[in-house]
């Protein structure tokens, strides 16, 4: 793997003399998740602001791809192109009058015809579901359409990391998760994204990394169940277990599940419970095992609306979810009424565990990894769940 960004004996303190980091030693490799979690003062806004030369350290250095940075002007911008921010609240980041003129201001400051400019705008909106808003005033919208315009103007510049200070923060869950989502589509196109957060319920799910900060320093970095498995450590950074730690453990105390790690989601959290429950099912159980639900999915870059309509009258699948925004857009503009907006692979796959089946609208990458992970879920649980993709009129 290779390491992006990098911070060897960082240390920082501001103005007044309050010391916010010290002793920093991180290394981030290129096309990771990494949540950045902590108590508040924790030191996680300092690192991020670090990480794209906003701040310059006082002690050690930051690197990007093995280069120390360096704080003149245009190394400045060239970090700042590659390593782009969105700021917690979009308010400090939205600042023009029309969407376009707010999405427009990197591209164009990077010396950009007014042309590809254009491109680079169109691009970005579309991406983040925001077409046809280039005229609104940024003030007039909602928090997820800042969040979302905010994120724009970052990918208009075609960074190769992102970060996102509290990207959830002040959002309804059902939006937080839709912006999760759009990271991980992001990530799964390749892009390394740093976030910060006090929810650890997202944290745990969504990471491949974890770098637990506290009092300036990092008390602990490692995948979600490595981290969060150690409840004296969480209680110490004074956060709390994600739930599905927490009932893993309440469950382990009473010798109902075992395991040397606590599962990432629901869906584990089920298959432990169940392999659990077999194990003392007595031998004369005589439920009928249950035939699982197929999965569709369906590519909408290779359909058009009415196809899917027609597919899913045939199908009559018994509940539809969309991944990512131009599927979601998809199905909005079609009248698909969608039962799973976010965590959809694994929902679907819940309801095909107990005989339901579902369609996944998805585009690009996603549609890969949507049958990837119902694989990789089937050979690791035993489970015959059929992932079958649509084309039109076949199937
Ligand atoms: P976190 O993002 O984990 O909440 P911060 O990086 O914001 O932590 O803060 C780390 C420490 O630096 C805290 O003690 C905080 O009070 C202090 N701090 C942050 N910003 C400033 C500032 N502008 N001036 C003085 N102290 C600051």
């Amino acid at each position: 793997m290779t390491t992006i960004l990098e911070t060897q004996d960082l240390g920082y303190y501001y103005g007044d003399g309050t010391v916010a980091l010290e002793n920093v030693n991180v290394k981030l490799e290129e096309g990771r998740k990494v949540a950045l979690v902590g108590p508040n003062g924790a030191g996680k806004s300092t690192l991020m602001l670090m990480f794209n030369g906003i701040l310059q350290p006082k002690a050690g250095s930051v690197l990007f791809r093995g280069q120390p940075l360096n704080y003149d002007a245009s190394s400045l911008r060239s970090i700042r192109r590659a390593v782009g921010m969105v700021f917690q609240n979009s308010d400090d980041q939205l600042f023009a009058p029309t969407v376009y003129q707010d999405v427009a201001f990197g591209p164009a400051n990077l010396g950009y015809s007014a042309e590809k400019v254009k491109r680079y705008v169109t691009y970005a909106l579309a991406y983040v579901g925001l077409s046809g808003y280039e005229r609104r005033p940024p003030h007039h919208l909602s928090g997820g359409e800042k969040k979302r315009v905010a994120i724009a103007g970052i990918l208009a510049m075609e960074p190769e990391v992102m970060i996102l200070d509290e990207p959830t923060s002040n959002l309804d869950p059902a939006t937080s998760e839709e912006i999760m989502e759009m990271l991980e589509e992001l990530n799964l196109g390749g892009k390394t994204l740093i976030i910060s957060t006090h929810d650890v319920d997202l944290a745990y799910r969504w990471a491949d990394e974890v770098i637990l900060m506290k009092d300036g320093g990092v008390l602990r970095r490692g995948s979600g169940p490595e981290v969060f498995g150690d409840s004296e450590l969480i209680k110490e950074a004074r956060l709390k277990l994600p739930i599905v730690v927490d009932l893993y453990q309440e469950l382990a105390g009473r010798g109902l599940v075992d395991g040397p790690k606590p599962p990432r989601n629901i869906l584990e959290l089920c298959d432990t419970l169940e392999q659990g429950c077999k194990g003392r099912a007595p031998s004369s159980s005589t439920a009928e095992p249950i035939e699982p639900g197929k999965i569709y999915i369906c590519n909408v870059d290779e359909l058009e609306a009415p196809q899917i309509i027609a597919i899913l009258e045939k199908i009559q699948p018994s509940c539809k979810g969309a991944m990512g925004t131009s599927a979601k857009v998809m199905a909005e503009g079609a009248g698909i009424a969608l039962d799973f907006t976010y965590g959809v692979i694994d929902k679907c796959i819940l309801k095909a565990l107990i005989g339901k089946s579902s369609l996944i609208m998805t585009s690009g990458g996603m549609v890969d990894h949507a049958q990837n992970r119902i694989r990789d879920y089937c050979r690791e649980s035993g489970a015959v769940i059929e992932a079958v993709r649509l084309s039109d009129g076949a199937n």
